[in-house]
């Protein structure tokens, strides 16, 4: 198959018409898909059904004696933490578990280190304006939009392929307004990469000029495989603690995509010194989480191999979802050179680089063509893709037919507004 560039004029013009055609027959079909936010799909959401149940209205005492209906336990109960210990890679004691949405400990986080610093720290964050973030990108829209909410600057790190290009990471935080960096280390949000070890030692390692410099290591999909591959990170406390910089990261993490996405737990773990700092801030703010939730996980869960038991069944609903996109992508896209996607295993999504400066009109192609997709340059600070190239696939949500139709027909609009550009 020719490559575009190899195309006379005339079989440029002759393949313009022809992926016109396709397109307004596209149109004509009518389809209503969405494929913006990876968001489990309900077979997902039924695989927790069972847990809805527990623990039971006679089943209300915790291992540590208390009543988990009562008000009190701020970091959680014990054996939920312990139940968590070997996913986020901490002690029991170092872990807090918090009620539902990870990204409302994130947002808790900035908000105490800007109202009130964080240890290591001389001062609260917003008493050195400005201050900057690392944004890995591609990354999640949601960690920019909070950025950009508490005016925190951000700037941009390209993606290897191995988590951030660690020299211009290094770079930047020679500058002691760069008080931190976004990280989702594992199957990453979107581009699916996981950190290499190189990448998770260098970031513990590098020498900083703020003292209070903090990895924001969202590992939100540790335990979203879905292959029998599964490439291992490195633990990244243990690693910094290692490197002698033990407040340095705060890991978060939670059941959103576990169990129920509005109805999961969220997870911190840290250093003591973090932890404590955390729980002394979060302790004006709540006299404690939902307990019974807590232990409505820890039954239905039980343990490491629970855990890992029950995400092999998400992956038996969503990798053929993810299939069917690589082979629509593959099918139409393989050997036009105008495309490269992710093969991820794991995760949420699969980024698409379409030909630089058409990322825009793909996305509108396909919403006219009634297939909805993340606007173009949401995977960047301030909504700006500097290459208009990055698209986010989230294939989880609707049906596999839907997943098939939407990508085919997402990868015609791939061709088509590459055949537009030349
Ligand atoms: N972090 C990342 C990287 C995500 O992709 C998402 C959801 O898509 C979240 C956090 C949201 O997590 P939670 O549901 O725990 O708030």
């Amino acid at each position: 198959m020719p490559s575009l560039s190899n195309l006379s004029p005339e079989q440029l013009a002759d393949l313009r018409s022809t992926l016109r055609d396709e397109y307004a027959a596209l149109k004509a079909r009518g389809l209503k898909l969405d494929m913006t936010r990876g968001k489990p799909a309900s077979d997902q959401l039924d695989l927790a059904a069972e847990m809805l149940a527990l623990p039971g209205n006679r089943d209300t005492t915790a291992e540590d004696g208390t009543d988990a209906r009562n008000y009190g336990n701020l970091q959680g109960l014990p054996e939920t933490r312990a139940l968590f210990a070997p996913v986020l890679g901490a002690p029991p004691d170092q872990i807090v578990v918090a009620n539902n949405s990870s990204l409302a400990l994130m947002h808790d986080v900035l908000v105490y280190a800007l109202l009130k610093g964080v240890p290591g720290g001389e001062r609260p964050w917003s008493k050195q304006e400005p201050i900057t973030i690392l944004c890995p990108v591609p990354g999640y829209d949601r960690h920019f939009a909070l950025c950009e909410g508490f005016g925190i600057r951000m700037i941009p790190v390209p993606m290897t392929g191995e988590g951030p290009d660690m020299a211009v990471v290094e770079e930047a935080v020679a500058d002691p307004s760069v008080k931190g960096i976004w990280c989702v280390p594992q199957y990453s949000n979107p581009s699916g990469e996981t950190y290499s070890d190189e990448t998770v030692r260098r970031l513990a390692a590098m020498t900083t000029a703020a003292p209070d410099f903090r990895i924001l290591w969202d590992n939100a999909y540790v335990v979203h495989h879905l292959a029998d591959a599964r490439p291992a990170l490195l633990n990244i406390l243990e690693t910094c603690a290692g490197a002698g910089h033990a407040d340095r990261p705060i890991v978060f993490a939670s059941t959103s995509k576990v169990t129920l996405a509005g109805a999961g737990l969220a997870l911190l773990a840290a250093s003591p010194a973090n932890v404590k700092w955390y729980l002394a801030q979060s302790g004006r703010r709540s006299i404690g989480p939902d307990k019974l939730n807590q232990l409505r996980h820890v039954r239905f869960l039980r343990d490491a191999a629970g855990i890992d038991a029950h995400m092999e069944r998400h992956r038996a609903l969503i990798a053929p979802k993810f299939a069917a996109v690589e082979e629509a992508f593959a099918a139409r896209l393989d050997g036009w050179d105008v495309a490269r996607w992710s093969r991820p295993l794991g995760g949420y999504f699969i980024t698409l680089d379409v030909t630089d400066g058409t990322a825009a009109q793909v996305v509108r192609l396909a919403g006219e063509a009634g297939i909805a997709l993340t606007p173009a340059g949401a995977t960047h600070p301030y909504g700006q893709d500097p290459h208009d190239r990055t698209l986010r696939i989230a294939p989880t949500f609707p049906s596999l037919d839907a997943v098939r139709k939407a990508a085919e027909a997402v990868a015609l609009c791939t061709l088509l507004a590459a055949a537009e550009a030349r």
